[in-house]
């Protein structure tokens, strides 16, 4: 046994739930809320914990961390060890897996956290780099066996840890990006499908790049066709699949710095007919109307509005008025790939504002593709949250 196995208890620590946490248990979501445990040792946080129901039954061994409202997450359903070996399973599966259904790209999700078995940890891989992301305590403290695990398997040129994200605050974990191992890498080139683009995994949005986007972007390149307009375009990744097959492409984001990419990468694809545009994607589309400018192709791709619960009356009328305006500047069979990533917004939801934005455009409206994220972010049935992106392709008459 190393010292690597020695961290993880032999015989865990116990949490019981309440019985209302049991009901919420018995559901099959694999987190279990802090208003819903009875007794736990605070000292426990960050182990690996045996939870038990109101009778004493075992319900499964859980990452634990008080101070977090998700203070359980699941790791095993049994009472069996999680050593070394059961991670390192875990590992492989979600190599194997990503062999099985990522096509024709250097860049892709290889650890979707909870539907790869790894609560709390997503690791993107970009060529010969990964980048990694933990938001749990318990996956905090696995990370020098992790770290070992990645390179034993991937053998990757650097590991970077994307983790500054806002979230880890909820974990109470510090905020930082940092070198996990090998050489501090600067940009690196990716292939995607057809396109190539530059990614910087220190500055980048996300991890560096909207990985969940890929198969919808090569998806919206199918029915592209005439003058096209990607809003939300962060560094012209749609744009440039877009500009393979349409005449022309605008490209608007608010971020400056994005915005300065899409040049280059429109360039490195050869691509002269990309116009990147720095604005508020509404006042664009509000002034392109006034213009009595018009699209066949138009790409939605907005940042979350919905971040929280009691965000979705105000973001769905926000969905709801930026697909109207689209929808208004669409040519007769025009495209309209529309998105969303606020889990809190579901699909039935984001559905219904759709209707109305087609009902208030006065179109006729067909679903062409009822798309979702790309398959190296697996979807967990349990967990709801785990699916997020909606992707409609729609033509209208
Ligand atoms: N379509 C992109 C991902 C878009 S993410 C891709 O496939 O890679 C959302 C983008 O919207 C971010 O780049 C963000 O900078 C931008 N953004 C946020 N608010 C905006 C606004 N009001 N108008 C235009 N862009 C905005």
């Amino acid at each position: 046994m190393d010292a690597l196995e020695r961290r993880i208890p032999v015989t865990p620590r116990q949490v019981s739930v309440t019985p209302k946490g049991l009901r919420w248990w018995r559901t099959g979501h694999p987190w279990i809320y802090r208003d819903d445990i009875a007794k736990g040792d605070k000292s426990s946080a960050g182990e690996l914990v045996r939870v038990v129901g109101p009778a004493g039954d075992v319900l499964g061994q859980y990452f634990f961390n008080p101070a977090s409202k998700i203070a359980l997450r699941l790791v095993s359903r049994d009472d069996a060890p999680v050593d070394r070996g059961v991670w390192e399973a875990r590992l492989r599966a979600a190599i194997a897996y990503r062999q099985r259904v990522v096509r024709d790209s250097t860049a892709y999700r290889l650890i979707a956290s909870e539907a790869d078995g790894f609560p709390g940890l997503i690791v993107d891989r970009y060529g010969d780099v990964l980048v990694l992301q933990g938001t749990s305590l318990g996956i905090e403290r696995l990370m020098p066996l992790l770290l070992e695990l990645l390179q034993e398997a991937m053998h990757p040129t650097a590991i970077v840890a994307r983790n500054d994200l806002a979230i880890r605050a909820l974990e109470g974990l510090p905020r930082e990006a940092a070198l996990a191992a090998g050489e501090r890498p600067g940009p690196i080139e990716i292939q995607e499908g057809p396109c190539r683009f530059m990614v910087d995994v220190w500055t980048g949005q996300k991890t560096g790049w909207y990985l969940d986007q890929r198969e919808n972007r090569l998806a919206a390149a199918r029915v592209a066709r005439g003058r096209a307009l990607d809003a939300f375009s962060y560094q012209g990744a749609f744009a440039c699949h877009l500009a393979r097959s349409a005449e022309s492409v605008v490209a608007v984001d608010s971020s400056e710095a994005a915005v300065a990419k899409i040049a280059e990468h429109a360039a490195l694809n050869g691509l002269a007919n990309v116009t990147p545009v720095h604005a508020k994607a509404f006042d664009y589309l509000k002034r392109a109307d006034q213009d009595g400018a018009r699209f066949d192709t138009i790409v939605l791709d907005p940042p979350a509005f919905a971040k929280a619960k009691t965000d979705v009356p105000a973001a769905t009328r926000g969905y709801k008025e930026l697909n109207l305006r689209a929808l208004k500047l669409l040519t007769p069979g025009g495209h309209l790939i529309t998105c969303s990533c606020s889990h809190n917004l579901d699909e039935p939801a984001f559905l219904d504002l759709l209707r109305a934005a087609a009902a208030d455009a006065g179109r006729t409206v067909r679903v062409v593709e009822s798309r979702t994220q790309a398959l190296d972010h697996p979807i967990l049935l349990t967990l709801p949250e785990s699916k997020y992106l909606k992707c409609y392709i729609l033509e209208a008459a």
